[in-house]
């Protein structure tokens, strides 16, 4: 898995760039425009869940009138911080499809067949 390398001049994108603009960053070197791939989205989701999931395991149980909220609050900061450090190390970069990525819903009007 590659670490932030643009796949058309192999040239390193930055990590704040990589992170803040994950869905179309341009490449510095080519300016081809790029995107994370598909594992490196589900990979940093499925790490982050994890993060999380943990977090929540070992902060609950707490007393209190606020012992409910510190599992939440902790499961959302490890969520948080486990992702973008994984993409920070093992982001893998795309070529960002021309035209944009595919509409999320039908149009209206267009009801499938
Ligand atoms: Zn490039």
């Amino acid at each position: 898995m590659a670490n932030r390398n643009c796949p058309m001049c192999f040239g390193k994108v930055p990590r704040a760039a990589v992170l803040a603009r994950s869905a179309a960053v341009d490449c510095p070197h080519c300016g081809r425009g790029l995107e994370l791939s598909r594992p490196s989205r589900l990979l940093a989701s499925l790490l982050g869940l994890l993060g999380a999931w943990f977090a929540f395991h070992y902060t609950s149980g707490g007393r209190g009138p606020l012992g409910w909220a510190v599992p939440l609050v902790a499961s959302i900061l490890a969520f948080g911080v486990v992702s973008p450090v994984f993409l920070m190390l093992h982001a893998d970069l795309v070529v960002r499809p021309e035209g944009g990525a595919e509409p999320l819903t039908a149009a209206p009007g267009h009801a499938p067949h």
